[in-house]
């Protein structure tokens, strides 16, 4: 359908309580632990024995998203996946989102519904239940806050406090990609102000592009963890790069980490990027962020158990605390990692 074909109702149309009933009127709930959700004061949850987490982000226009290039639907699904994210950096099960929202007047009504599918096809993909909200309307721009609830048993938590001397450094899948995709969709935003002609050149960048788009939460590794019969010692997921989690973990564990360079694993799209954008691909994995992988560390027992896993590659070891945190560079030299 043409733009110009596109209804736009207003939202001052239908009011707050007509969309938010507009945006809720289809969710069914699927967790035993959601006992009561949209439509009251407050959700009612039961997780019995369990324990809780729960974990939040804000997230505003212009400063976490440019809308140029972000269709909202995309918006909706990154945004809940991730929240899920930190909680499987726990060791936990996502159960229950909220998601609150601040409008602006140039959103329509049917604009926040393209919101709510991607809200509501990420809710799908990952079992969770949307269960709650707030809507205001703000001056300028979106803001989008979402909550999310996980469960898990006392003795499954993982912290980012336990990393202990000799653990192995995991990582799982490859790095530095959503960085490359997002340099690429702003290469291209920049081409399109200048001119309103030029098609996007987006092709041969499927999977970068989907890093930075469309980015899962690793929820599969939940249950490699269980299969494996292994527990890490301290795990966070990957949002801000991989040098700055390194050194929470190494922060909060009170030890140092030797990382090895080749060791880290670049998919060809996020090597050809950089070359075509005179990026150093490494630099992207460390500094870069948002690939939402998983960055753990595992007794040394466990190495026969992980080896050959496709998931899991061991990047390092953890070392003294004395020793720094450090990457080793192919080219054999240690240099001291910092946040960027
Ligand atoms: P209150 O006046 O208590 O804030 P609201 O009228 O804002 O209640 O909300 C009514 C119900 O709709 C509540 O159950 C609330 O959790 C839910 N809700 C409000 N906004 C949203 C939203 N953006 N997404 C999902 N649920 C929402
Ligand atoms: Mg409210």
């Amino acid at each position: 359908m043409a733009e110009n074909e596109r209804k736009v109702t207003p939202i001052s149309e239908i009011g707050e309580f007509g969309l938010i009933e507009r945006l809720t009127n289809k969710i069914k709930l699927k967790n035993d632990s959601s006992l009561v959700g949209i439509g009251d004061d407050a959700a009612v949850l039961d997780y019995k024995d369990k324990k809780i987490v729960v974990t939040t982000d804000l997230l505003t226009e212009g400063i976490h998203f440019n809308l140029m290039y972000v269709p909202l639907k995309h918006l909706g699904y990154k945004s809940v996946v991730v929240n899920l994210s930190d909680v499987v950096a726990m060791n936990a099960t996502p159960k229950q989102v909220t998601v609150s929202l601040a409008i602006s007047s140039k959103f329509s009504v049917e604009a926040m519904e393209e919101l709510y599918d991607g809200i509501q096809l990420a809710c799908e993909h990952y079992n969770v239940d949307l269960i709650g909200g707030d809507t205001t309307s703000s001056l300028t721009g979106l803001v989008i806050s979402i909550t999310a609830l996980g469960e898990a048993n006392e003795e499954d938590i993982v912290y980012r406090k336990g990393a202990q001397k000799n653990d192995l450094v995991c990582i799982t899948g490859d790095l530095g990609g959503a960085y490359m995709g997002l340099q690429l969709l702003e290469r291209e935003n920049e081409v399109y102000k200048v001119s309103k002609k030029v098609q996007p050149q987006l092709e041969g960048y499927n999977y970068i592009l989907g890093r930075q788009l469309k980015p899962e939460a690793r929820i599969d590794m939940l249950k490699i963890f269980k299969d494996l019969d292994i527990k890490p010692n301290a795990m966070m997921d990957i949002s801000d790069g991989l040098s700055s989690e390194i050194m929470h973990i190494c922060k909060n564990s009170k030890v140092g980490a030797k990382i090895y360079e080749e060791k880290i694993i670049l998919d060809k799209e996020t090597s050809a990027m950089g070359e075509e954008l005179n990026i150093n691909p490494l630099v992207a994995a460390l500094n870069g962020g948002e690939d939402y992988e998983l960055l753990f560390t595992l007794p040394i027992a466990n190495h026969d158990k992980i080896r050959n896993h496709p998931d899991i590659t061991v990047i390092g070891h953890i070392v003294d605390a004395s020793e720094g945190t450090t990457l080793v560079t192919t080219g054999g030299s240690e240099i001291e990692l910092t946040a960027q």
